[in-house]
């Protein structure tokens, strides 16, 4: 994207995040209408007493929404792929307990179906961005997607796979900046602000963070939120883990609940800075 398209840069305008025209509506709540929702989980759902612990402690923290990967698609073939089918219960008992609004990656379109009656929000991953078949069977479906973007993309074709969904129909996009590929190795990804802020003065769509994949370092997850927030974005989607140490994936990016409970303390204090609050019910 030439920068020249951006409309009025410079000139004097309303807060960022005043400027989403099409917030997505998850269960009693709008993600992009202002305030700052929060989606936390584990990276891959683990056993059904491991989702309840993470669902409980998030809930009682300020999340409206829960992640946790069944199917994962990790870039070693030989690490846990995710339980599968299997976590589908574990899933729907945790949703009945908690009420929270379950966000989890689909890697197939074969996968729609079964996710249908208890996902509430498909998300496509990083390595997904640039699968329209995927994409556009998305556009089919009448619930929220929530696109990340691809590890290599540009704004543009992030922008433009948004499209492929919103071409079919299903206006319920919601854009996630995970970081991306740079020549700094010093940190998994390299976390993308500048875009973030970009989407927020040249589309309509909400726009998250995660700083978890962005990072992949847990210490950095809380100050690059707090920018996140600062900065106007929509909302989090962070990963929580009991105990990072025993993760099955990516535990060297996952807070432990009390690095959490920190988090939302201070988030509270930047969005009140900013004249903003965390998504209620
Ligand atoms: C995830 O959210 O666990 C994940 C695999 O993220 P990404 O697609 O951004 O790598
Ligand atoms: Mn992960």
């Amino acid at each position: 994207m030439d920068t020249t398209e951006i409309q009025g840069l410079g000139a004097p305008r309303q807060p960022a995040h005043q400027t989403v025209q099409n917030p997505v509506r998850l269960g009693q709540a709008r993600l992009g209408d202002g305030s700052f929702y929060v989606i936390a989980g584990p990276c891959s759902i683990e056993s059904e007493e491991h989702l309840l612990e993470v669902a409980t402690h998030i809930k009682e923290h300020g999340a409206l929404g829960l992640r946790g990967g069944m199917f994962k698609l990790r870039t070693d073939p030989n690490t846990f792929q995710g339980l599968g089918e299997k976590a589908f219960e574990a899933v729907m008992h945790v949703k009945q307990a908690t009420g929270l609004t379950f966000f989890s990656e689909i890697t197939d379109p074969r996968q729609i179906e079964g996710f249908h009656e208890f996902v509430d929000v498909y998300q496509v991953g990083s390595r997904n961005m640039y699968n329209y078949a995927l994409l556009r069977e998305l556009g089919q479906v009448r619930k929220p997607v929530l696109l990340k973007r691809g590890f290599s993309a540009t704004v543009k074709e992030w922008l433009l796979a948004s499209e492929y969904i919103l071409k079919g129909g299903n206006n319920a996009v919601i854009l996630c900046e995970r970081g991306i590929r740079t020549f700094e190795t010093s940190t998994r990804n390299t976390l993308d602000l500048n875009s973030v802020a970009l989407v927020k003065q040249t589309s309509q769509l909400p726009v998250i963070v995660d700083p978890s994949h962005g990072t992949g370092v847990s210490a950095l997850v809380t100050p690059l939120s707090l920018a996140a927030a600062a900065l106007g974005a929509d909302g989090l989607m962070v990963e929580v883990h009991p105990q990072p140490e025993s993760a099955k994936s990516d535990g060297a990016q996952a807070l432990t609940f009390d690095q959490f409970s920190w988090l939302m303390k201070q988030l509270r204090s930047v969005l009140g800075a900013c004249n903003r609050e965390l998504t209620h019910l």
